[in-house]
């Protein structure tokens, strides 16, 4: 899929979630790369500080979460949809149940953590994964971790920009994996 350039920034039109998640992940494998997602407040804030734009553009899959960027899109004759990172998020755990691709899930407090391995494997079947919180020591644990286990799909929730510099790190021990930051989307899951 052609990307548009959406305030300098290289954002690709889903015309559906259906599209994007059998994008990302199909029987076959996964995608390779990093999903971010983009809404006004990420364009407006990328053209003024250049640090926030470096740090959005780790990405190489960057989706419209927000519908002012869907409608700057479609305003240029593309069709496309909103794709908000918490649904596509748990549209993916629902496909890598369905694919019985590994999931390695990062961040949140123990207990959310937790909670959130619990409720995918009873909500989606989800049985294949590996769970770490996002309050640990040293780092080169967890990229250890990932170089070893090399799973499919990792999801880390610990905030911008810890969440993107992480994947980053983790892309380099494993660039096969698909990757997406998630901020607060497992305290909202687990509510
Ligand atoms: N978090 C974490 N490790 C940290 C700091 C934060 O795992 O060192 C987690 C926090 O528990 C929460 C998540 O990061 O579950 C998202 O935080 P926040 O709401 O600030 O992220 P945003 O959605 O605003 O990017």
């Amino acid at each position: 899929i052609q990307t548009v350039e959406v305030g300098g920034l290289p954002v690709t039109p889903f015309k559906s979630m259906e599209q994007a998640v059998n994008t990302i992940c199909s029987n076959e494998g996964v995608l390779p790369g990093f999903a971010v997602a983009i809404n006004a407040e990420k364009v407006i804030s990328a053209s003024d500080n250049p640090d926030v734009k470096r740090n959005l553009m780790l990405g190489t899959l960057l989706y419209a979460d927000g519908i002012a960027v869907v409608k700057t899109i479609q305003k240029k004759g593309i069709e496309n949809t909103r794709v908000p990172g918490c649904d596509l998020w748990k549209e993916l755990m629902k496909k890598a149940a369905l694919n019985n691709k590994h999931v390695y899930l990062l961040g949140a407090e123990e207990s959310v953590n937790k909670q959130t391995a619990n409720k995918l494997s009873e909500e989606f079947g989800l049985k294949s994964l590996t769970r770490r919180n996002g309050y640990f020591g040293d780092v080169s644990q967890i990229i250890a971790e990932v170089e070893a286990i090399r799973p499919d799909i990792v999801t880390v929730a610990m905030g911008s920009p810890r969440q993107e510099q992480l994947i980053t790190k983790l892309r380099e021990v494993h660039p096969e994996g698909f990757y997406m930051g998630v901020g607060g989307s497992y305290d909202v899951y687990v509510g």
